[in-house]
């Protein structure tokens, strides 16, 4: 019997992030990050002088990829070759690497089976694009977490304001536009909500009513 699943997928933006840290706060539940994975491996590609659009240069890459998720200070960080890359890989720029270098279906298969080895008692939430549909398409749970792409942008806006980043709304609008259209249009694993998830649009909804909803969900399902 396999540890239940909790799926949280959506476009950048959309709250899965807090989402996803708080159920597994309240569950005491494992989180998987899945778009850290994708991040680290754009930086690490960056590193190591392979080219975004290299396929075959990035699946090797992608299978031995060293990176942890250790509990530094209380916090989840994101470890590269020993190196703490937590607030490095959060900027727009690795975000736009990111869904390049996940576009291609190879580096995505090379990076399958580093995903489904967070399922584990006494169960996980895994956050990313294609968590429900592909990596863990029998989970109990399925959220997809929608919003307006003005509304994400502004969040993301205040998120970045808060670490420092020094950003333009009209920028940010327009990436976050341009990152969903290429997550959404590729071939392998599109960003859609799987057939059995249950769609939350948080346009106009705090974070506690979204985590309220999903709980409720949660409960009516386990
Ligand atoms: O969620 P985050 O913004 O960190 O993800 C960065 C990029 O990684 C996404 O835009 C997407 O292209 C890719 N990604 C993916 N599949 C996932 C998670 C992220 O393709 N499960």
């Amino acid at each position: 019997e396999q540890a239940p699943v909790i799926t949280v997928d959506g476009p950048g933006g959309a709250g899965k992030g807090t989402l996803c840290q708080l159920l597994a706060q309240k569950l005491q539940w494992q989180l998987l990050d899945s778009g850290a994975i994708y991040r680290v491996l754009a930086l690490a590609a960056l590193h190591h002088n392979v080219a975004l659009d290299d396929e075959a240069g990035l699946v090797p890459l992608a299978a031995y990829l060293d990176v942890q998720f250790p509990v530094l200070a209380g916090q989840v960080a994101t470890v590269l070759e020993g190196e703490d890359v937590s607030q490095v890989i959060r900027t727009e720029d690795i975000g736009n690497a990111a869904s390049k270098v996940a576009a291609f279906p190879r580096v995505r298969e090379a990076l399958l089976r580093r995903q489904r080895a967070f399922r584990v008692a006494p169960g996980l939430i895994a956050d990313g694009r294609d968590m429900g549909t592909v990596v863990f398409p029998d989970a109990q749970v399925k959220i997809f977490l929608d919003a307006s792409a003005q509304e994400r942008a502004q969040r993301r806006l205040i998120q970045l304001q808060d670490k420092g980043f020094d950003v333009s709304f009209d920028r940010l609008l327009s990436e976050i536009q341009a990152r969903d259209d290429r997550d959404r249009n590729r071939a392998t694993a599109p960003l859609k909500a799987a057939d059995d998830a249950l769609v939350i649009d948080s346009t106009h909804l705090s974070i506690s009513e979204v985590v309220d909803k999903v709980l409720d969900y949660t409960h009516q399902k386990l």
